[in-house]
């Protein structure tokens, strides 16, 4: 079956005339599929034995809701979809000030194998098409009413684990006939695949580049991040300042506050001395619980940020949203998971 709607607009051109079909029909069916089509058949300017043809040559299934839930405390709004295979993954918009974002899932599963995280739980079970990225942001936007200015790939999964269509998508939900949002209205999160890091910065997309660190020093990191393992924090740093030479973008710094593990002074410090010279900002993140895991979240967040404060670095505490709906990294799938085990 081909994936139309993870095709850009040449693509799709190409696909068509190899249809016989004039050029014209790929605008026309690019901008249904991103306004949000859920089928052919109401592709109603389409000849009807057109749209009977891509019915049966296409694989297009539009997810559906499989669980919905909303934040009493802030109006976060939780998704888990359904894919046409039976898969389900995550996205929740939140709601700022400055406009609603949505964090997108990459991946079915995960395998980076954090220690801390949910998501890679019960490993990785395929890659998402760029198609399923993008219906995530669109139908979100449309089940919501909410519109959509922001994206972070902060969701299930690694983004650079998956790049071909990662990448597609970038171009997708970019593209002003689609959903058209600007690349520096897009973030990307990544656990540090040093050499994707690499390939990105050449690239030069204004995107916002997030590092998953959570620990400054090798032991540290690789412990709760096998992805460290024969690679190491210096390697990552050396990634993150040419990133910043070549694009001009300053890298957003994740660090998940665990009680007794990352939170001590002596690493505030070393995590300072790392982003000397290279502009970067810390975001601290109050560790979010997972059942399965041993970690706490730690109680020297607030020492913490001081400290590297004194030190020059520019810090945030990131707010807390969606407390009350399993919001965080994969807890909703992997409960919906749990529950569909569950002996009768
Ligand atoms: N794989 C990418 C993106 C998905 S994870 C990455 O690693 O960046 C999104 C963010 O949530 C990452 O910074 C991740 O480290 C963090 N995270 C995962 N589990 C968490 C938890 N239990 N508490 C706080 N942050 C967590």
């Amino acid at each position: 079956m081909t994936d139309i709607k993870s095709m850009d607009l040449s693509q799709m051109t190409a696909y068509f005339q190899a249809l016989g079909q004039p050029a014209f029909r790929a605008r026309q069916v690019f901008q249904w599929l991103h306004r949000g089509a859920r089928s052919f058949e109401e592709m109603s300017n389409l000849p009807k034995a057109l749209r009977e043809r891509l019915g049966a040559e296409c694989l297009f299934a539009p997810p559906t809701v499989e669980r919905k839930q909303v934040s009493a405390l802030d109006g976060t709004v939780k998704y888990l979809w359904r894919l046409h295979d039976g898969n389900c993954i995550e996205t929740v918009l939140m709601r700022y000030k400055h406009g609603n974002t949505v964090c997108i899932s990459s991946q079915v599963g995960c395998r980076m194998g954090c220690a801390f995280c949910a998501s890679t739980l019960a490993g990785r079970v395929r890659d998402l098409t760029a198609a399923e990225m993008v219906d995530q942001v669109l139908f979100t936007q449309l089940d919501s009413g909410a519109p959509i200015s922001n994206i972070v790939l902060m969701g299930i999964g690694e983004p650079l684990d998956n790049w071909d269509n990662v990448m597609r998508f970038l171009t997708l939900i970019n593209h002003p006939e689609g959903m058209n949002i600007g690349m520096q209205h897009i973030s990307l999160s990544t656990c540090g695949l040093v050499e994707k890091i690499d390939k990105l910065a050449a690239l030069r997309l204004q995107l916002t580049l997030s590092v998953s660190l959570h620990a400054p020093d090798d032991e540290t990191r690789s412990r709760i991040m096998p992805v460290n393992r024969g690679v190491g924090v210096e390697r990552l740093f050396e990634s993150c300042r040419r990133y910043f030479e070549q694009t001009g973008r300053r890298i957003s710094y994740e660090y998940a506050m665990i009680d007794g593990v990352n939170d001590h002074d002596w690493q505030a410090d070393l995590l300072s001395r790392h982003l000397k010279g290279t502009p970067g900002h810390v975001n601290l993140i109050p560790l979010n619980e997972v059942k399965e895991s041993p970690l706490r979240p730690s109680r020297r967040v607030a020492a913490f940020q001081k400290r590297l404060e004194s030190q020059g670095v520019t810090v945030t505490v990131r707010r807390k949203l969606g407390g009350d709906i399993d919001a965080s990294c994969g807890q909703l799938r992997r409960k919906q998971m749990l529950e569909a085990h569950k002996p009768n």
